[in-house]
């Protein structure tokens, strides 16, 4: 049996078990013989994920649910894949990245990004389940309260165990952001309001998708939320912006005419 790494009492993620970067990280949650997984990745490192899970000991048919923080290509790729392998789970995820995966979208979803040449594939897939905010998914005698907290896409997820929260997309260890782009969906107050409401909850630790987990820190939370504000005022962000205060300036200066000095 191979020794198992928990990060936390109960959480286990795979990139830290493999001791290698197999993509985006990958919780498992267990309490007793019950598990489940919160994202699993790009497809071609799925059965590398379940053999380690299988040498950790853990029942495959005993995985009662493989959850989807969102439909982005990177997270769920494999989630097609990993259902035929864990025929005993429920696949679950918001109603938008349920929507995102049954039509196969690929622009949404990130597996097509004709300007730089990336197009890969995106499995279709019809989620057993959909879950959203208020909605709790059990695991042994462990309680996973689900959130709903867009901003870097409409349905990413955020899911609290005790003082512990997986937070997705929405914040990494270096204060980054999940990216913020148009046609993926991206809301910049909502995102705001995301990263609002995750500085002011009693998690103490941190457990993003992407990089090491990190102690909360409201400092860092309070930097990038005003940079994030700031973004809502930038034409750097395009349609995502809200406003663009230089073009109230000029209309001002429309107004009064061009001064060269
Ligand atoms: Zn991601």
């Amino acid at each position: 049996m191979l020794e198992r790494l928990e990060l936390f009492p109960h959480v286990i993620e795979m990139n830290y078990q493999a001791r290698r970067r197999l993509g985006c990280c990958v919780y498992l949650i267990f309490d007793g013989t019950d598990w489940l997984l919160i994202d699993i990745g790009y497809e071609d490192t799925v059965t590398d994920i379940i053999e380690l899970i299988r040498q950790m000991d853990f029942p495959l048919a005993n995985c009662r649910y493989l959850v989807a923080t969102h439909a982005d290509v990177d997270h769920v790729q494999g989630l097609a894949r990993a259902a035929e392998l864990l025929p005993d789970s429920t696949t679950c995820g918001h109603p938008d990245a349920a929507r995102l995966l049954a039509e196969g979208d690929r622009v949404t979803t990130y597996a097509e990004i004709t300007a730089q040449g990336i197009s890969i594939d995106m499995p279709t897939l019809e989620l057993n389940q959909t879950i959203d905010e208020g909605d709790r998914l059990s695991i042994g005698e462990l309680e996973l309260d689900v959130w709903h907290t867009p901003g870097h896409t409409v349905g990413q997820l955020t899911f609290q165990l005790g003082n512990l929260l997986f937070s997705g997309d929405n914040i990494y260890r270096d204060g980054c952001v999940g990216n913020i782009d148009a046609h993926h969906g991206s809301d910049i107050p909502q995102f705001i309001e995301s990263l609002v409401r995750i500085r002011d909850s009693d998690a103490e630790w941190l457990l993003p998708s992407h990089g090491p987990p990190f102690r909360k820190d409201n400092e860092l939370l309070q930097s990038t939320i005003e940079r994030l504000s700031g973004y809502c005022h930038m034409a750097d962000f395009g349609t995502c912006a809200v406003d663009w205060p230089l073009m109230e300036e000029w209309d001002t200066e429309l107004a009064l005419g061009f001064r060269a000095d």
